[in-house]
C-alpha cells in the first residue's frame, strides 16, 4: 500500500482563466526524494459520487535542489473532480500524496541520444518536468519537443514553457490542433513526427491516449524497441477503459 506523504501548499498562483500553478513544500521528513518528471497522486480526501475517494496524479514541473518543494501545474476539467479540488486549494493548506512515480526521465545512458519528446494537452507538464530533470547545463542537443493542443490558451501558454526550457535544446514546436475527442488531431501529431521517426534513439509521449498510444504503436513498427518509448497517459487511457 502507497505510503500517505504530506506538503503545505505555498502558493496557488492563477495562470488563466482555466489553469494554475501550486508550490508546494514537504511538511515531513523521511520519503522518496521529489524528481521533477514524476509523479504524484494527490488524495482529495473527497468522495465522488460512486462513493469512491477522488485521487488523482499530477506532475512535477519542477523540484527545488533541496528537494523538498515542487511545482505543479493543473488544468481546471468541468466536474467536481481532482482537478477542482487542486485549484480551491489555498495557501496553508495540507496536501495529501503518494509517490513520486513513473519512469518519464531520460536515463544518464541516453544523454547523447536523439531524443523525441511528443506531449498533446496537459501532457506538457510532465515534458517540462523531464526537462527539468536533466543535469543542469546539458539538455541533449538531439533532444526535440513537441506540444500539441487546441489553441494558445488551451493550458499553460507556450511563452510559459519556452521560458522554461534550458539552452541548448534542440528545438521546441508549439502546434495548435483540433480539440480532445476530435479525431484529426491524430493527424496533426503524425505528421510532426514524420521524416523524424528514424531518427529518434527514444521517444517520450504524453497526454491524450487516442493520440499517444496509436504513436507508440507507429514508432514500434518502424522497429524502435519497446524499452525506449516512455508513455504517460493523462487522459483517454484504452489500458483503463477496458480494466
Ligand atoms: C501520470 C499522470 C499525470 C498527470 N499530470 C497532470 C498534470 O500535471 N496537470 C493536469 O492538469 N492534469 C494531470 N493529469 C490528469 C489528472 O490526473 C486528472 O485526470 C485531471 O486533473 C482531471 O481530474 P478531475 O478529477 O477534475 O476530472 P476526472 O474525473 O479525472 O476527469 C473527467 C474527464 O475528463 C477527462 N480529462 C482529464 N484530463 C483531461 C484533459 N486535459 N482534457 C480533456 N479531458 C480530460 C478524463 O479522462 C475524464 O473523462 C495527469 C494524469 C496522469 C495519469
Amino acid at each position: 500500500m502507497a505510503i500517505a506523504r504530506h506538503g503545505r501548499v505555498i502558493e496557488n498562483q492563477k495562470l488563466n482563466a482555466t489553469s494554475r500553478l501550486l508550490r508546494v513544500q514537504l511538511i515531513e521528513d523521511g520519503g522518496p526524494e521529489l524528481h521533477a518528471g514524476r509523479y504524484i497522486i494527490v488524495d482529495s480526501g473527497r468522495r465522488a459520487p460512486n462513493g469512491k475517494i477522488v485521487k488523482r496524479a499530477y506532475s512535477l514541473i519542477s523540484v527545488d535542489a533541496d528537494r523538498r518543494r515542487m511545482e505543479l501545474a493543473v488544468k481546471w476539467i468541468d466536474g467536481a473532480g481532482g482537478s477542482t479540488y487542486m485549484h480551491q486549494l489555498v495557501a496553508g493548506a495540507e496536501l495529501t500524496f503518494s509517490g513520486p512515480w513513473g519512469r518519464f526521465f531520460v536515463p544518464p545512458e541516453a544523454a547523447s541520444q536523439r531524443i523525441e519528446v511528443v506531449a498533446t494537452d496537459t501532457g506538457i507538464t510532465c515534458a517540462l518536468g523531464l526537462l527539468a530533470s536533466l543535469p543542469a547545463g546539458a539538455p541533449p542537443a538531439a533532444l526535440r519537443l513537441v506540444w500539441l493542443a487546441a489553441g494558445r490558451d488551451y493550458f499553460l501558454e507556450p511563452e510559459f514553457v519556452e521560458r522554461r526550457l534550458p539552452a541548448g535544446l534542440g528545438g521546441f514546436e508549439f502546434i495548435a490542433c483540433e480539440s480532445v475527442g476530435d479525431p484529426r488531431r491524430l493527424a496533426a501529431a503524425q505528421r510532426a513526427l514524420d521524416g523524424r521517426r528514424d531518427r529518434s534513439d527514444r521517444l517520450f509521449l504524453a497526454g491524450d491516449g487516442a493520440v499517444i498510444w496509436p504513436l507508440r504503436d507507429a514508432a514500434r513498427n518502424h522497429g524502435l524497441p519497446e524499452d525506449r518509448i516512455y508513455l504517460e497517459c493523462y487522459f483517454n487511457n484504452p489500458a483503463k477503459q477496458s480494466a
